[in-house]
């Protein structure tokens, strides 16, 4: 039985499935306003709060602790380059089959699942080992 969705939560995720990118809350109530269905920032998080929890919004949280929310969508992982912040979008999934046993194993119903790999970019390597010829 699904929860009915207040006319917040329904803007929210129209907003979430037109950007079709991962954005923070903050970004969320200022494109909100921008286009004149500004809503309190409580309630931009609440929405997102009740959406998740529905199952059709997915919480990813950055090295910089900042959460950013997105469609549920692909199964889409990222390199995080931990010098520069870029974050490389990869398209293979190791885990996949095993979200499928777990679901039934546990009888644990899997919304999503994160995968992320921290290190250092091509050009922040580079730039390192230049320092340390320097050095
Ligand atoms: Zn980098
Ligand atoms: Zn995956």
């Amino acid at each position: 039985m699904k929860a009915q969705r207040t006319r917040s939560q329904e803007r929210i995720l129209a907003l979430l499935k037109t950007l079709n990118r991962a954005v923070s809350a903050q970004d969320l109530y200022v494109e909100l306003r921008s286009q004149s269905q500004s809503m309190g920032l409580a309630t931009v998080y609440r929405s997102l709060d009740a959406l998740k929890l529905e199952g059709v919004v997915q919480v990813r949280t950055l090295a910089s602790g900042e959460s950013l929310y997105s469609c549920l969508q692909q199964d889409k992982h990222h390199l995080t380059c931990l010098q520069c912040g870029a974050s490389i979008p990869i398209h293979e999934c190791p885990v996949h089959e095993l979200e499928t046993q777990l679901q039934r194993s546990h009888q644990f119903k899997i919304y999503y699942h994160t995968l992320e790999f921290f290190g250092l970019c091509d050009p922040c390597q580079a730039a390192q080992s230049a320092n340390g010829v320097v050095s």
